[in-house]
């Protein structure tokens, strides 16, 4: 099934010169690129975005993590994207992730984790109109 899934360099990532490498490895993968800018959230914009982890205790260093620099936002497109997005990505904690994954390779904390990706249909849905309007998508 063809499907959109919604991407991030996180600001880890950003700062360390690991866009290239992330897109290099989209790329190779043949994932789409539908859209693509450079951003820096406040931490509001943050608190909207992940606004499903509200209650959890990692929520507000998370949301500090994620304003503290600019991160990159994509739309990717594929067969069966969000889950082949996953896949890259590896688990949300680098120690658990699987050998040649993007987090396993880069991530250095379980919060900086370099990547993240959207968990299923209606978040993809939620999170590429949270960032991207019409206009800026191909
Ligand atoms: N996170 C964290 N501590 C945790 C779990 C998650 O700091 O115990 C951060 C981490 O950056 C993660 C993000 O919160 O990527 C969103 O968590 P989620 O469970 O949705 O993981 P993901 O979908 O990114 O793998
Ligand atoms: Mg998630």
């Amino acid at each position: 099934m063809l499907q959109q899934t919604f991407a991030i360099v996180k600001p880890d990532g950003v700062a360390r010169g690991l866009i290239g490498e992330v897109l290099i490895r989209i790329e190779r993968n043949q994932l789409k690129i539908k859209a693509l800018k450079l951003i820096h959230m406040t931490q509001s914009q943050v608190q909207g975005f992940y606004a499903v982890h509200k209650e959890r205790p990692f929520f507000s260093s998370l949301c500090a993590f994620m304003s503290s620099g600019p991160c990159v936002v994509m739309i990717l497109e594929g067969e069966n994207a969000i889950a082949r997005w996953r896949e890259m990505m590896g688990a949300t904690n680098y120690k658990d992730a699987a050998a040649g994954t993007i987090r396993r390779d880069f991530a250095t904390d379980i919060e900086k984790n370099v990547v993240h990706g959207s968990d299923a249909p209606e978040t993809a849905a939620f999170e590429t109109g949270y960032f991207f309007n019409a206009l800026e998508r191909v």
